[in-house]
C-alpha cells in the first residue's frame, strides 16, 4: 500500500457555510492545504464566487493560514450535470420528492466528487481528504451518511492501494454547533468573515441576512437561519462581549 503525505490535506469545498469551516479547521491540522470544487453545470456561478472569497478571507484571517493554503483545483464535471436532472442542474422549483428528498438531490453526488477528489490526492501526494458533510443534511443525502462514507473509503483505500484518510470535522454537529466550533479556530472575527462570504442558498441570492447570504426562503436557507438563530441563542452575555 502507498503512504501519501498525512501533512497533507484537500479539502472538497463548495464555499458552504459547513466546508468553509471544514476548510478552516484543515488550516489548523496539516502543514499544507488544497481545495478542490466542480462545476457541474449548477445554475449559480456565484457559489464559484464564494469559493474565490472565502480563501481570500481565511489567508487574512491568520498568517500561519496564508503560508498553508495552496493550490484551488477546480474540476469540470459538466458531463455529470447533465445526468444530474435535478432542480440545481436546471431550472425547476425546489421541492420535497414522493421519496422524501429535495429534488435538489443530484443522485451519487458526493460518491463522484470523493473519487475524484482522491484520484487528484493521490497524483499530489496528500493523504488526508477533508469534506464538510454534516448530519444534519444526511438525513435528506443518503450518499452524506457516516455509513456510506466509511464504506466509499475502504474502495478507494482498495481502489488506490493507498493510505488515504477521510476527515468529517463537522459531520456529527448540527448547524448550530458548527458556528461555535467555527469560534473556537478563529474566534468571533472567523465566525462573521465566513458568515458573511460563505454560500449555501441554493437559489444563488445574495440578500443580507443576519445568518448571512440568501433569498431566506429555500431549504438550504432555512437550514442555516435555524443554526444561526439557534447559535445565537446560546451564547451567554459573556461571549458577546
Ligand atoms: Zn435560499
Amino acid at each position: 500500500m502507498r503512504q501519501l503525505n498525512r501533512n497533507r490535506a484537500l479539502v472538497l469545498f463548495s464555499g458552504g457555510q459547513d466546508s468553509s469551516i471544514a476548510l478552516a479547521w484543515a488550516l489548523q491540522q496539516f502543514d499544507s492545504v488544497e481545495t478542490i470544487g466542480f462545476a457541474y453545470g449548477q445554475r449559480h456561478k456565484v457559489e464559484l464566487d464564494a469559493r474565490q472569497n472565502v480563501r481570500q478571507i481565511l489567508i487574512q484571517h491568520d498568517p500561519d493560514w496564508k503560508q498553508r493554503l495552496g493550490p484551488d483545483h477546480i474540476v469540470d464535471l459538466a458531463g455529470f450535470g447533465e445526468i444530474s436532472e435535478t432542480a440545481l442542474t436546471r431550472d425547476t422549483e425546489i421541492v420535497m420528492t414522493e421519496a422524501g428528498l429535495p429534488n435538489t438531490f443530484v443522485p451519487g453526488r458526493n460518491l463522484v466528487f470523493l473519487s475524484v477528489a482522491a484520484g487528484l490526492a493521490y497524483r499530489r501526494d496528500i493523504a488526508v481528504l477533508v469534506a464538510g458533510m454534516c448530519e444534519e443534511d444526511a438525513t435528506g443525502y443518503p450518499d452524506c451518511r457516516a455509513d456510506t462514507l466509511k464504506a466509499q473509503l475502504g474502495a478507494l483505500r482498495l481502489g488506490l492501494d493507498a493510505d488515504m484518510r477521510l476527515e468529517t470535522p463537522v459531520l456529527h454537529i448540527t448547524k448550530a454547533q458548527s458556528w461555535a466550533f467555527a469560534q473556537t479556530l478563529g474566534g468571533t472575527r472567523l465566525v462573521d468573515a465566513i458568515r458573511i462570504h460563505s454560500h449555501t442558498c441554493y437559489k444563488g441570492v445574495r440578500d443580507v441576512h443576519a445568518w448571512g447570504a440568501g433569498c431566506g426562503a429555500c431549504p438550504a436557507c432555512q437550514l442555516r437561519a435555524e443554526g444561526w438563530q439557534a447559535y445565537v441563542s446560546a451564547l451567554s452575555p459573556m461571549d458577546l462581549d
